[in-house]
């Protein structure tokens, strides 16, 4: 029979505010120079008092808000006691049995992921080991740290990879922090264990994941590994492993602490937090359209297919962007089916516009393309006024020039030609100098016309509308 794993997550996010959680350094991931945005709170100099940084309590409820979580009335920071070289109080400010958020939920694909608490802390300093010495920089010291931990409802690796991915994007659509895994702004615990009947087996902790990829290879190493001592007739050790990517396997850490090593104890020179309804209020006020709900509206409203769905609510700023177009195109719906103009658009903005986002940031790119001008060019396109190939032309000016798409095609001659008269010059030479692909043409092979055709565009730079090319080729030959 095989083992039924049961796996929770405990994820660790760096909040993006100005200030640390308890002193007025700033909050800078980029800092490169060492121990510079420290001062004597974060580095727990005697006789210094810390103050709670009220942004980060706000982007943590947001957070619980999103999460479908409880916000707590009354909500207090408590000291967890461990000494380790790059804490240097020997204890850590955090949350242990008030914590802001508690009892949410997140839907991955129709399931719900029960939420135990999301929580607010301080990051710790960063040990730097070189040859026989070791360094520390507190640079990282005393930033907002938001914990969220889930029950342990997830049942795979595919699935708890999930979870993670949508809940960076949640944090990105909340803007309540940059997320950047490999930056270690967002670090994934996984709580793993196996059984073969109801009875929870025994849970080993794997910390420091720092990719999807990697949450996904430990989860899936591990069952294997906790399934071979099983076995075996072995007994799982509680303990806390870690990730060794160059063997691609777990490696035994340390024992597993319980809740009461940490002695915690309540924060003495913090007081109690009272969080009102107001303050909850206006705060949820704030948070925007999600990405799950995004989903549903884009499918409902536009009709798009889930690639599209995907790639509109994952990079943000490109769905927002494509909706901004088709704000613009609105107004002229009446006399256009709704279905090809969103195609076209989807098209471009897919292929074409998201190209040039590794040239240009999305707010320079949406300043030298505005949605006004592109909805002009997909009208364009749209009545054939111009081809697909001028098109792709015309776009590119638009980036270089910030022009709008009429006004280029003035500028640079790429006006349609509607006078059968010159497109009949132009067909007249391409198949005196392709006599070959005539006769084939003749002798039934339809890809010779599309050859011709093609020449006959080639010629015009693309101005020749691809309909009366075709028929005046067939007529001609
Ligand atoms: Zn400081």
């Amino acid at each position: 029979m095989e083992y039924k794993p049961t796996i929770g997550l405990e994820i660790h996010i760096e909040l993006k505010t100005d200030s640390k959680m308890f002193c007025s350094c700033k909050n800078d991931p980029d800092e490169k120079r060492a121990n510079f945005n420290i001062c004597p709170i974060c580095t727990a100099q005697p006789g210094v008092l810390p103050v709670i940084n009220k942004e980060a309590v706000r982007k943590t409820i947001k957070t619980g808000l999103a999460l479908n979580c409880n916000i707590a009335e009354i909500s207090k920071f408590d000291r967890k006691s461990y000494f380790y070289p790059d804490l240097p109080k020997g204890y850590q400010i955090s949350q242990y049995d008030k914590p802001f958020c508690k009892q949410g939920f997140l839907g991955i694909n129709n399931k719900k992921i029960r939420i135990t608490r999301v929580h607010l802390e301080e990051d710790t300093g960063r040990l730097i080991h070189e040859k026989d010495s070791s360094l520390v920089d507190f640079n990282r010291a005393g930033i907002p740290l938001m914990e969220m931990v889930t029950e342990p409802d997830l049942t795979s690796s595919k699935e708890a990879r999930g979870f993670a991915q949508e809940l960076k994007l949640i944090l990105k659509y909340l803007g309540v922090s940059y997320a950047d895994m490999e930056k270690g702004q967002l670090r994934v615990e996984v709580n793993i264990s196996l059984s073969k009947d109801k009875k929870m087996g025994t849970k080993v902790e794997i910390k420091n994941l720092n990719s999807f990829k990697i949450v996904e290879q430990a989860i899936d190493y591990e069952i294997e590994r906790q399934a071979e001592l099983l076995d075996g007739g072995k007994k799982i050790i509680q303990e806390t492993r870690g990730w060794d990517e160059k063997k691609g396997i777990t490696v035994s850490q340390r024992e597993k602490e319980e809740a009461h090593d940490y002695r915690y104890l309540p924060e003495p020179d913090l007081p109690t937090l009272h969080l009102d309804k107001k303050f909850v209020q206006d705060i949820q006020g704030e948070i925007p359209e999600l990405p799950q709900a995004k989903r549903i509206r884009l499918a409902y409203e536009y009709k798009l297919d889930e690639n599209v769905i995907k790639i509109f609510t994952s990079n943000k700023d490109l769905g927002e962007y494509f909706e901004k177009v088709m704000s613009e195109l609105s107004n002229w719906l009446k006399e256009a089916d709704y279905q090809k103009l969103v195609k076209l658009a989807v098209n471009y903005i897919t292929t074409d516009f998201w190209s040039l986002f590794g040239k240009a940031s999305i707010e320079e790119l949406e300043s030298r393309i505005t949605p006004e001008n592109f909805a002009e060019l997909i009208k364009m396109i749209y009545k054939q006024e111009i081809s697909s190939r001028i098109a792709k032309q015309v776009l590119k000016e638009m980036f270089e020039t910030k022009a709008d798409p009429s006004h280029i095609i003035k500028e640079k001659g790429l006006t349609q030609l509607t006078d059968t008269g010159e497109i009949e010059d132009i067909i007249k030479q391409i198949i005196s100098k392709n006599q070959k692909a005539v006769e084939d043409y003749k002798k039934g092979k339809e890809n010779a016309l599309q050859f011709l055709a093609g020449q006959v565009m080639a010629a015009t730079r693309g101005r020749a509308k691809p309909d009366i090319v075709q028929q005046l080729l067939k007529k001609m030959i």
